[in-house]
């Protein structure tokens, strides 16, 4: 990347989206071309989008190599996004080609930039004034000054086009060309700041000179639900832009909601880019251009926004940082959490790391004083933490088939007399999550998965929630054909709907699932009804712990906190303790306090209770230290490597050479551990067969991998997936 421009006819190296693995080799066209441009350059019969990677390596004949077709009207990439493509590609052990497809996922890049007719409000008030007339009318002036397409207008006002376009010739209507992408509007830093608290006043002073050093850090911000962290790294964003700097606020996936845009509105008076799977395809190719010419101040969006083009990317702010869903566990695993850091170094940003809950891994490289640490330390406004107590399940009276205890409904019942909300937290969608017959013991299960199929009552569907598949509840046992014997095992939220209901018959119960919905925008909107006070009684899964406020709760109930508590997953205890608090912190947010109960069989579980004692100094400092001594992850490294193929045979011959041949781990002090089947031992089909790898904290992991993986074909469908730092462990 040391030259900048290439002359016509000079050789450079091509970077595809293609799965070649490596940089092809063309002539620079007429004109020449920079580094970073993005091209389209013949393959084969066909044409490819590609970006100039540098000079090219010259193996080939110059006469046989052929010459980039186009440079795109697209801003170059920029050095800093090359040199993050290629380390973010080093650090997760995966091929640069499917970085560049990460880093150019939007429609029609290639594209000229476009032009459409778009129809406006005219100067002209027609004569002859007919209903069909007035409507389009009124649809303008309802949107302003907002353009709309023919079809667009013609559709809200339930008119034909005929009609919109006679409006044209009077000049009731004007008609015009404007571009496709069109810059985002400018986001005003000082248009509407609240009054901040003296505590979040001084966070926000920190982060903003932060933000106006120019410089890269690491700042996680600490505070429980409802202490403020948003409003002070609104204010992070407000000092971006005014140095004139690019902000990127990224949330997990489902928190994603028109509640935090609202937020933004309000603050710097204009909505901000976003980027997500609920964008249209215009809207992506919009944002993607915008970001890359700078004309977009602010991106809100999911993990893969770190990849969109930024020309001045200043901070990035991680909300809710210990959320899994920032780990993609598809195609390229990738923690957004830790990429966000990368890249920031890059291009000399700040990170600003938000949590009520903080992963390990932040915890312990602020220890390491990797990173600063801002806490905020009480809610805002009259709202404290809820009481927390644990409900000893071995001494409450209650009948086989049944999950809440005398106690939890005492609870339940005081609220109920007061018009307050409880909510009945259970981490399991669906009505039962085993099908068991009582005629042969049999338990229904997925023909493609090694996992047991769940009952989803409303639905009237078994589902396997690895692979998704359905099918109809049977009446007679699969496996003894007996029928009329098959009951539901263990309780599912959908199943807690109706013990909630029947003992409470005159409540209004609420059963709040993602798979109860058939669109966002119906769960958004139960949502805000439940929030506005329809219910009494809220029954749900996790989808509750994030985000949404519940003014009128003041009570939940965690059916099963020993539920997490049960995976041989290393971050077991972690997740069960952020989830904990995440759930308890819904309750008591206005001004009635609120109360945690927590029904557990291990009271005495170093986990339940120091959440019950709501010391999270205490319980991060014994995980740290059980890590530590483990060795493993913040305090080692991790690598898992799963095997699949259709063969069972196939995989554990691979599996079992792997773990031979592991000369380039011993190499660097590392070890091998299996292959032993996956936790989850086959899925669609594939058998599964699992190696994990440990090493030091200093270890060069990636180099010694990389070396060891090479040794090996994959024959046949084989497939290997190395995850660096592995989340979850199925
Ligand atoms: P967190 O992100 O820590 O959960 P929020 O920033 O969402 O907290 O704040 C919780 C609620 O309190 C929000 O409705 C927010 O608008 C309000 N709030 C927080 N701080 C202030 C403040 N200084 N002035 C007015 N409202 C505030
Ligand atoms: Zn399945």
């Amino acid at each position: 990347m040391d030259r900048s421009f290439f002359d016509a006819g000079e050789l450079v190296g091509v970077l595809t989206t293609q799965p070649l693995g490596r940089v092809l080799d063309y002539k620079a066209p007429e004109g020449g071309c920079f580094a970073g441009a993005f091209v389209e350059v013949p393959l084969g019969p066909r044409r490819i989008v590609g970006v100039v990677w540098g000079p090219g390596a010259g193996d080939y004949d110059y006469d046989k190599v052929r010459s980039v077709a186009r440079v795109l009207d697209v801003a170059p990439m920029r050095d800093e996004m090359r040199s993050f493509l290629a380390r973010a590609a080093d650090y997760t052990l995966t091929p640069l080609d499917a970085m560049l497809r990460l880093a150019t996922r939007a429609p029609g890049l290639g594209d000229a930039p476009g032009v459409r007719r778009v129809y406006r409000l005219g100067s002209v008030v027609p004569d002859r004034m007919t209903d069909a007339r007035a409507a389009v009318l009124a649809v303008m002036h309802e949107y302003g000054g907002l353009a709309f397409t023919l079809q667009e207008l013609a559709a809200m006002a339930g008119v034909g086009t005929s009609v919109v376009k006679g409006m044209v010739k009077l000049g009731a209507v004007s008609e015009k060309d404007a571009p496709r992408d069109t810059p985002y509007p400018r986001l005003d830093p000082d248009h509407g700041g609240k009054d901040l608290t003296p505590d979040q006043a001084a966070g926000a002073a920190v982060l903003s000179a932060a933000v106006a050093s120019g410089a890269y850090g690491t700042t996680l911000l600490k505070g429980v639900t409802g202490s403020g962290k948003t409003e002070v790294y609104l204010e992070a964003v407000a000092a971006c832009l005014r140095k004139g700097r690019q902000a990127l606020v990224l949330l997990p996936e489902i928190a994603l909601t028109g509640e935090f845009l609202d937020r933004v509105e309000a603050r710097f008076g204009q909505r901000p880019a976003e980027w997500h799977s609920g964008v249209t395809q215009t809207e992506r190719r919009r944002c993607w251009r915008m970001v890359g010419q700078g004309d977009a101040g602010l991106v809100v969006g999911a993990r893969s926004a770190l990849f969109l083009p930024f020309r001045d990317l200043g901070l990035i702010v991680v909300d809710e940082e210990h959320d899994t869903s920032y780990k993609q566990e598809d195609g390229v695993l990738y923690n957004a959490r830790d990429m966000a850091v990368l890249r920031a170094a890059g291009c000399s940003a700040q990170v600003v790391l938000a949590s009520a809950t903080p992963s390990l891994e932040s915890w312990a490289n602020v220890e390491a004083g990797k990173y600063a640490r801002l806490t905020l330390t009480s809610r805002f406004g009259p709202a404290v933490m809820p009481r927390m107590a644990a409900i000893d399940m071995r001494s409450e009276d209650l009948p086989g088939g049944r999950w809440v205890s005398p106690t939890l409904r005492r609870a339940m019942q005081d609220r109920l007399d007061k018009g307050e909300q409880s909510l009945v937290f259970l981490n399991r969608r669906g009505y039962a999550p085993v099908t068991l017959c009582r005629a042969c013991g049999h338990q229904i299960g997925c023909d493609d998965c090694d996992a047991r199929m769940v009952e989803h009552r409303f639905l009237k569907r078994l589902m396997c929630h690895q692979c998704g598949a359905t099918k109809p509840m049977p009446t007679v046992c699969p496996h003894c054909k007996v029928e009329g014997k098959l009951s539901a095992v263990g309780p599912g939220v959908e199943r807690m709907g109706e013990e909630v209901q029947a003992l409470f018959p005159d409540a209004r119960v609420a059963v709040l699932s993602s798979d109860l919905y058939g669109s966002a925008r119906a769960m958004k909107a139960h949502i805000a009804e439940i929030a506005a006070g329809g219910t009494d009684i809220i029954i749900g899964t996790q989808l509750v712990a994030k985000g949404h406020n519940f003014p009128k709760l003041t009570l939940v109930g965690v059916i099963d906190a020993d539920l997490g508590l049960q995976g041989s997953d290393l971050r077991a205890a972690e997740r069960t303790f952020q989830l904990m608090r995440q759930v308890a912190g819904r309750a008591g947010r206005a001004e009635a306090p609120g109360e945690a109960l927590l029904q557990t069989f291990q009271p005495d579980h170093a986990v339940i209770r120091s959440i019950v004692a709501g010391d999270e100094e205490a319980f991060w400092s014994a995980e740290a230290a059980e890590r530590r001594a483990a060795g493993v992850p913040p305090y080692g490294r991790m690598a898992g490597i799963v095997l699949s193929a259709t063969d069972v045979q196939a995989v554990f011959d691979l599996g079992t050479a792997m773990a031979r041949a592991d000369g380039p781990l011993r190499r660097i002090g590392a070890q091998v551990y299996g292959p032993a089947p996956a936790p989850i031992a086959r899925i669609r089909g594939r058998h599964r067969v699992r190696l994990l790898v440990k090493a030091d904290k200093a270890a060069p992991l990636q180099a010694a991998l990389a070396e060891w993986v090479a040794q090996f074909r994959l024959r046949g469908d084989l497939r290997m997936a190395i995850d660096i730092d592995p989340q979850s462990f199925y």
